[in-house]
């Protein structure tokens, strides 16, 4: 893809805490920049995360200490793990000849609104950018972090970093944002999983964004919703594979790329699977819209993240609704469903708990025009006895919450059924 870009467009290089996990591997990444560099002349930027376990060994070392440390003081320690990233790379990079500019955060103005831990970057300063392209310099920025209006860090939400490097890419107006990782691209499906899985060699945003939030840990969501938002094809390949051709590009049907490439409208894309998904069933309630609109208005007073949704109102004179939520937001939903009971209209509600339901999803844009999806997915977990206790529909997406166990069976089936071979 290089050798396509017009002479002075900038590229975005992120290398994710496997690529940068050692002294070799930082080596490794410093030969690579070096030698694109030197090969294509070209405005680079290279975006690093924390090498692989140091953010999580911040977080321990910060909790250890103070386990109720505000978010602000927290994003301190966090941010640490990106900095010396930074240096280490800058110090191979000196090592190979090239000029490094080391960047932090507040060095480069990434700017952030005011949510420590989980921020959303506002503005990109490119002035510095620039001036390190006249010296002949490769920036080095450190993704995840950012600085607020009061220029205190903050950082970006955990996997953050590719976040960073999209929003420089977008900001830079750049060729494209190359995200470097431990594997050769986006899989059709968990290959753990699906033996079968394959590399997705070029996926639409709308779906890596589906795929991204239902949890395929590639890319952070954000990442792509800024991608989409301005255009900027990401490419997502291994950092120390020198095959070129293996990787997933992600992108739409209008993407200029500086090379045309064809994005297939696959029927679906990928198969993906959460393991973390818990239904709560609330009978009893009032027959009628306001007490729906209640419920979900002090679930999300709580921040509660609802998912998949179902009602039924034809038994008695009550509603019956249920939903799902992730594990981690059990106990605020919980909590929350508590503070509606207290309201004397909802003093019958009955709140049941089902645990450790799976929740397994198809995903492609060749769904918006294909007829027949739906029923070629039910009839394939029928054929493998899965039962489904919900179902939840977008124009792309087809999901099932199943029991317990049986999301990975559900998984091959669907796999099968779509991208057999
Ligand atoms: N170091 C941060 C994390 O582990 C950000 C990143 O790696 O993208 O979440
Ligand atoms: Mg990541």
């Amino acid at each position: 893809v290089y050798q396509h870009l017009e002479k002075g467009v900038p590229v975005v290089q992120k290398y994710g805490g496997t690529s940068v996990g050692d002294k070799d591997k930082i080596i490794k990444v410093a030969e690579r920049v070096a030698r694109i560099y030197r090969q294509f002349e070209l405005p680079l930027v290279i975006v690093v995360s924390a090498r692989s376990g140091d953010t999580n060994k911040l977080i321990a070392l910060t909790s250890e200490i103070n386990a109720n440390t505000s978010f602000y003081v927290r994003d301190l320690a966090l941010a640490a793990g990106e900095q010396l990233s930074v240096a280490l790379l800058s110090a191979a990079l000196e090592a190979q000849g090239i000029k490094p500019d080391p960047l932090l955060a507040f060095q480069l103005g990434i700017r952030t609104d005011r949510n420590h831990s989980r921020a959303r970057i506002k503005s990109i300063n490119t002035d510095r950018l620039a001036q390190s392209f006249r010296e002949k310099k490769i920036p080095v920025v450190a993704g995840f972090q950012g600085i607020n209006d009061d220029l205190s860090i903050t950082t970006l939400g955990r996997g953050g970093s590719d976040t960073s490097a999209v929003a420089l890419a977008c900001a830079l107006k750049a060729g494209f944002c190359e995200i470097n990782t431990d594997v050769d691209g986006v899989f059709s499906a968990d290959p753990n999983i699906v033996a079968s899985a394959k590399i997705i060699p070029t996926l639409h945003y709308d779906v890596a964004l589906e795929m991204a939030s239902l949890g395929s840990k590639v890319l952070h969501p954000r990442s792509v919703e800024l991608g989409a938002k301005f255009n900027i094809p990401i490419i997502v390949r291994n950092s120390f594979s020198d095959n070129d051709s293996v990787r997933t590009v992600v992108m739409s049907e209008t993407t200029k790329e500086s090379r045309p490439i064809d994005i297939e409208a696959t029927v679906v894309s990928g198969v993906s699977i959460d393991k973390e998904v818990v239904k709560l069933t609330l009978e009893n309630l009032p027959k009628n819209s306001q007490a729906i609109a209640r419920i979900f208005s002090v679930l999300s007073g709580h921040q509660v993240n609802i998912d998949v949704i179902v009602h039924d109102r034809n038994r008695d004179d009550f509603l019956t609704l249920g939903f799902t939520v992730s594990e981690s937001d059990r106990e605020q939903a919980l909590a929350a469903l508590k503070c509606v009971k207290v309201d004397g209209a909802f003093s019958n509600l009955n709140v049941l708990v089902q645990e450790g339901l799976e929740k397994v999803s198809i995903v492609g844009v060749g769904m918006r025009s294909a007829t027949g999806v739906a029923s070629r997915t039910f009839s394939a977990l029928a054929a493998c006895d899965i039962d489904i206790h919900m179902i939840s529909t977008s124009e792309i997406k087809i999901s099932c919450v199943v029991d317990r166990g049986k999301g990975e069976i559900a998984c091959q089936c669907l796999h099968e059924e779509f991208l057999p071979g």
